[in-house]
């Protein structure tokens, strides 16, 4: 039996308020899919935006060449994991940790490293290059926080190095062949 025509108009109403909220659903799906390929791994595990994370790798391919190994314990976090650290943070339980919303690990460009103390080797080396790389140390309390900043980060002339002192002389392709030879 056909449907009278006052069924037909309530089922066409009822298609209309549901067909917004389907293509919504659809279209925050694709989105939420999208995410996890904006962040990349790097050395130790962790990972960071994209384009922090191959501006990392590159500075541990450098710091490798110079015998240092940067070894990264924190980088890109949820909101979920930003709010057990701060939770932490404020219970006295863990270090210092931003509100949720108001880190750059949420953003996947902050950092932490393994730093030791601000004289180590590893220290050290991130002082004197991580600029290099769009690197810098933005938190005062906190040696092993390193943010990618590559706008804010300045470029040091050539032949010196991040605090302005020159470079020590590296060891030249011509030097090198002659072992070779
Ligand atoms: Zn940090």
């Amino acid at each position: 039996m056909p449907f009278p025509p006052l069924r037909w108009s309530l089922l066409l109403a009822l298609l209309c308020l549901l067909a917004p909220g389907l293509s919504q659903g659809a279209g925050s799906k694709r989105s939420r899919a999208k995410s996890p390929r904006q962040f990349v791994s790097i050395p130790g595990g962790e990972s960071l935006r994209r384009d922090a994370a191959k501006a990392f790798q590159r500075m541990h391919t450098a710091a490798r060449r110079d015998s240092i190994n940067l070894w990264a314990v924190s980088g890109y976090r949820t909101v979920r994991e930003q709010r057990l650290l701060y939770r932490r943070y404020r219970q006295g339980l863990g270090p210092k940790a931003a509100r949720p919303g108001r880190s750059n690990h949420q953003r996947g460009t902050a950092v932490d490293l393994i730093v030791g103390h601000e004289m180590s080797p590893i220290y050290r080396w991130l002082e004197t290059h991580a600029c290099r790389h769009g690197f810098r140390r933005t938190v005062a309390s906190e040696p092993w926080h390193w943010e990618y900043l590559p706008r804010a980060t300045r470029v040091p002339a050539p032949g010196t190095d991040c605090l302005g002192q020159p470079l020590p002389p590296r060891a030249t392709p011509a030097s090198a062949s002659s072992d070779l030879s």
